[in-house]
């Protein structure tokens, strides 16, 4: 195990502040018409799971650039660590999109993501911190392929324990499975963007209409 102590800021979670809640939710989205025959699939590569890692704020710019270089070295086991990625990343969205419907989640992708999170915790440590006395950060992130699954597997089950489970919503687009959480005063937002999947089905329904009345 090496050098730096990575994603904490983040992920100071007993503090259970939003980016870490949705964290889930946001690796979930990064497939999209999950059971669809053509899904879009944004880590079509090792190196496109690192970059929205780094941008989702879960490793530095550095611990990004360090699993990159990794995996060029290791092309085999960077292979592995994507299908694992993707593999969890589909559970995750099974459970949610169970939750989202009222549905009891599959226990078999429950125990996938038991899997990975006692894969994570091992991992956890508490560092001392100059603006405050502990804070959470992962050992070695940079050191194993499928790191980034750490801070996911934790966020993940931090949502499925916090009374927030209940706003978790998949949007009513259609084509459209993208998941979020719905902070609306009557809980009743349907879709993930107005702007785009709302309007959709808004026109959708005004030709449908259309075409009914001749
Ligand atoms: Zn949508």
């Amino acid at each position: 195990m090496t050098g730096e102590l990575g994603g904490g800021d983040v992920f100071s979670l007993g503090v259970l502040d939003q980016a870490a809640l949705t964290l889930g939710l946001d690796f979930a989205n990064t497939g999209d018409l999950h059971v669809d025959p053509n899904p879009n699939e944004r880590f079509t590569s090792y190196e496109a799971a690192v970059g929205w890692a780094e941008q989702a704020g879960i490793l530095s710019a550095s611990q990004a650039a360090g699993l990159a270089a990794r995996a060029r070295a290791r092309p085999e086991g960077a292979a592995k660590a994507l299908q694992r990625i993707i593999a969890l990343r589909e559970a995750v969205y099974r459970i949610f999109s169970a939750v989202a419907h009222d549905r009891e989640p599959d226990p078999g992708d429950i125990q996938a993501l038991h899997a990975e999170l006692g894969v994570a915790l091992v991992h956890l440590r508490l560092i001392a911190r100059e603006d405050q006395p502990f804070a959470w950060a992962w050992a070695g992130i940079e050191d194993d392929l499928a790191s980034l699954l750490w801070p996911v597997a934790r966020a993940t089950a931090a949502l499925l324990t916090s009374p927030q489970l209940s706003r978790v919503r998949e949007c009513a687009g259609d084509p459209c499975d993208w998941l979020f959480l719905d902070h609306s005063k009557n809980g009743s937002r349907r879709w993930c963007d107005m702007s785009e999947c709302g309007n959709r089905a808004k026109a959708r329904r005004y030709r449908e209409r259309r075409k009914v009345l001749g």
